[in-house]
């Protein structure tokens, strides 16, 4: 089995054990405000999608209080990434951005900055930012892009097309920026090769991360409602793990996977409830692996 996982990578890279503490920013989307819709991704909760950010303005304050929550868990030399997980981070004029960002780069413990957006969100005054802030410390734009496929995207209300997408990807990695690209696996509509087109697509978009997600329904989204009706299923445990693990072969060796399964919070999960207990899944698919022999870069094609 082989897979290149965050983990490794970040203590090859950093040398200690470094931690994500997710922050609050951006408090808004232009697919929320009506500059692209109002309702948001149908699987969008009011959170903006960040279950787990800490709230409120103050970026120092908010820094202090998520250390201070995982402070038992963590060794006293971890670093931290500091994540803009919530709402979409670069919605916002750089006059806001910078001291936001700045401010989550100053502790000398937090290694690197991580902010979450839509690729329709990177002006290049907001890129030529991101650059200069790059020079200090490492940052990575992670792209909700989810899946290639237009009529997916349409009943997701993405809000945005593909091409939009390569734009985005093609400027962050001109300014050397780590691009990050997450993908949602068992939605609605989507066979097995349609999910496998989208995991190569992203293989060779030039990203270097990638995070997978399992479709979960959660409480008081639009989704909830289609799944109410009966519109689609969710997928068994065995059958996400066969389809993260032929994406994860499609792969090119050295692209870090961020992310294998979703993050919803468990007080709003609807289905699928086995995905509620990360622990035992993760177990689950570590055997998976194992059993099936899976490695990263099988399946790549290359360029
Ligand atoms: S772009 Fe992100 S924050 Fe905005 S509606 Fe979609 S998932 Fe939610």
């Amino acid at each position: 089995m082989y897979y290149h996982a965050l983990n490794d990578h970040l203590r090859r890279r950093f040398g200690r054990k470094v931690y994500k503490l997710s922050l609050r920013g951006v408090t808004t989307c232009p697919n929320r405000d009506g500059t692209v819709g109002t309702r948001g991704c149908i699987f969008c909760s009011d959170s903006g999608s960040g279950e787990f950010a800490a709230c409120g303005a103050d970026i120092a304050a908010q820094l202090r209080d998520a250390q201070r929550r995982v402070a038992g868990k963590v060794p006293p030399d971890a670093g931290y990434i500091a994540y803009f997980q919530s709402f979409t981070n670069t919605y916002a004029p750089v006059s806001v951005l910078r001291p936001l960002f700045s401010a989550a780069m100053a502790p000398q413990d937090v290694v690197a900055l991580s902010v979450a957006t839509r690729p329709d969100c990177l002006s290049d005054d907001v890129l030529d930012l991101l650059s200069e802030l790059n020079q200090t410390k490492p940052v990575w734009v992670e792209l909700g892009l989810q899946t290639i496929h237009a009529s997916t995207a349409r009943y997701l209300r993405r809000g945005y097309d593909l091409h939009v997408f390569d734009e985005a990807v093609g400027k962050l990695k001109a300014r050397g920026i780590e691009t990050i690209v997450h993908q949602i696996i068992g939605l609605p509509g989507e066979t097995e090769e349609m999910i496998c087109q989208t995991a190569d697509y992203i293989a060779r978009s030039g990203a270097d991360g990638v995070k997978f997600h399992l479709l979960h329904v959660l409480r008081g989204t639009d989704l909830a409602a289609d799944y109410a009706a009966g519109s689609f299923q969710t997928l068994a445990m065995e059958d996400y793990f066969r389809l993260l693990c032929g994406c994860i072969e499609r792969l090119p060796p050295h692209m870090v996977i961020h992310r294998m399964t979703g993050d919803g919070a468990k007080r709003d999960l609807i289905a699928p409830l086995w995905s509620g207990d990360k622990k035992t899944v993760l177990n689950a698919l570590r055997r998976y692996m194992l059993q099936h022999d899976i490695r990263q870069g099988r399946l790549y094609g290359g360029t």
